[in-house]
């Protein structure tokens, strides 16, 4: 499907829409009179299919998959591609379902989204090389940037389900324990190193119990999502070894309001890099395992005033999610519809397309200039960072919807 596809809801069919009908991701909205529905984007539409489905116009082989306002009961059925063919012919242009389906659509300019699905865990990776080279020639030297382990395993941590919004919440700088390298102990203060991360998310869509290949970890992945993994680099220096990041990654990690499923992105799959040493059986790839999708990040200051502080794309990533899930797995750790993998941060080879603050301006000794002359080295309050994506075809798009999050003071009354 390499052609944009003509539906009867005619704002899907502009060259600039990020929901053409190609597209169709899923989300989960309040507004219009509506509480928490289930909704599929189409065009500057959504087709609200918790009240199509109440109305038995969906082909779904259960009742009552929308009505719990989240997109995991739907996950948790076997008719992920079904339900999309169904969605396609349905909004299709001269589809007799027409009639039925244009009065369940909505305007999301009256919407708000919501979390598209409950995340039942959240486990964060670092398998950006060259986000692992940079963060690693910062702190160890050029000559041990890469861990040792790096080019053989993708390196993950545990993280917080619990954390994890959707877009549009609003970020407090977190406080935690700092000490600077000449500090002879550490102080209880808001973190003065607050970080963005650009991250895809890959949400796992079906539960295994034991050890699955990566053409299995492939399957069981539902969709992606843009996710900003936001980061106190001043907490994690002090904390992290050596059991890893703990408070430092716990604050927030805010994620696109639509899952775009695997399927739409199909036409978009790339190799993944050339590999330096061969990997492990287990984590092999077997075909074109990443997405080419352009992705940036816009650093809206205080003022108003927008500057883009980095292009870069998804293929740059050194492990693809289904090897992530897969290297998951490999110790018999179960997983559930609902987990949220983070890929960890995308940055290319190019300095202006580095995926973190920290990367952009060299731990702070290269501060970046803001289009109205203010300089960040971190992030301060009032601050709003927002992660844009898209796979793009000669003819169509198919985008996240944004991810954005404003920084907002910490508080200091507890
Ligand atoms: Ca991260």
């Amino acid at each position: 499907m390499t052609q944009r596809l003509s539906s009867w809801v005619t704002s899907a069919n502009s060259a600039d829409t990020e929901f053409p009908l190609n597209n169709l991701p899923y989300g989960v909205f309040t507004g219009a009179g509506r509480t928490a529905h289930c909704g599929v984007a189409i065009g500057d539409q959504v087709l609200d299919v918790t009240a199509a489905e109440a109305a038995d116009l969906l082909q779904l082989g259960q009742r009552n998959v929308f009505a719990g306002g989240s997109w995991n009961a739907f996950m948790a059925l076997d008719e992920w591609s079904q339900f999309r063919s169904y969605l396609i012919d349905a909004l299709s242009e001269g589809s007799p379902a027409q009639t039925q389906l244009q009065a369940h659509l909505v305007s999301q300019s009256d919407l708000q989204m919501l979390m598209p699905f409950t995340v039942t865990e959240f486990t964060d990776f670092y398998a950006g090389r060259h986000h692992a080279t940079n963060v690693g020639t910062m702190f160890r030297g050029a000559e041990n940037a890469l861990p040792p382990n790096w080019l053989h395993i993708p390196i993950g941590y545990n993280g917080r389900a619990s954390s994890v919004v959707v877009s549009g919440t609003n970020i407090t700088r977190p406080f935690g324990q700092l000490k600077g390298p000449d500090d002879e102990f550490p102080r209880f203060a808001p973190s003065a190193r607050f970080d963005l991360e650009l991250e895809m998310g890959a949400i796992v869509g079906k539960p295994s119990s034991d050890r699955i290949s990566v053409d299995q970890a492939d399957d069981n992945i539902f969709g992606y999502v843009l996710l900003n993994d936001w980061s106190a680099r001043d907490i994690q220096a002090w904390e992290y070894q050596p059991l890893g990041p703990f408070q430092a990654k716990a604050t927030a990690t805010t994620i696109s309001p639509w899952i775009v499923t695997k399927e739409a992105l199909e036409p978009f799959r790339v190799n993944t890099p050339a590999r330096e040493f061969t990997l492990l059986e287990h984590l092999k790839d077997t075909g074109p395992m990443l997405y080419d999708i352009q992705l940036s990040v816009v650093h809206t200051a205080p003022d108003g005033t927008e500057t883009t502080i980095t292009n870069t794309n998804y293929k740059n990533m050194y492990y693809s999610a289904a090897q992530q899930l897969a290297h998951h797995t490999s110790s018999g750790c179960p997983m559930r519809v609902g987990d949220l993998l983070g890929s960890g941060t995308i940055s290319g080879e190019l300095k202006e397309s580095r995926g973190s603050m920290l990367e952009l301006s060299w731990g702070g000794k290269e501060p970046l200039t803001l289009s109205n002359g203010q300089s960040r080295s971190f992030l301060e309050d009032g601050d709003q960072i927002t992660l844009v994506g898209a796979a793009i075809q000669t003819d169509y798009r198919i985008g996240f919807g944004v991810c954005t999050g404003k920084i907002v003071p910490s508080n200091t009354t507890t």
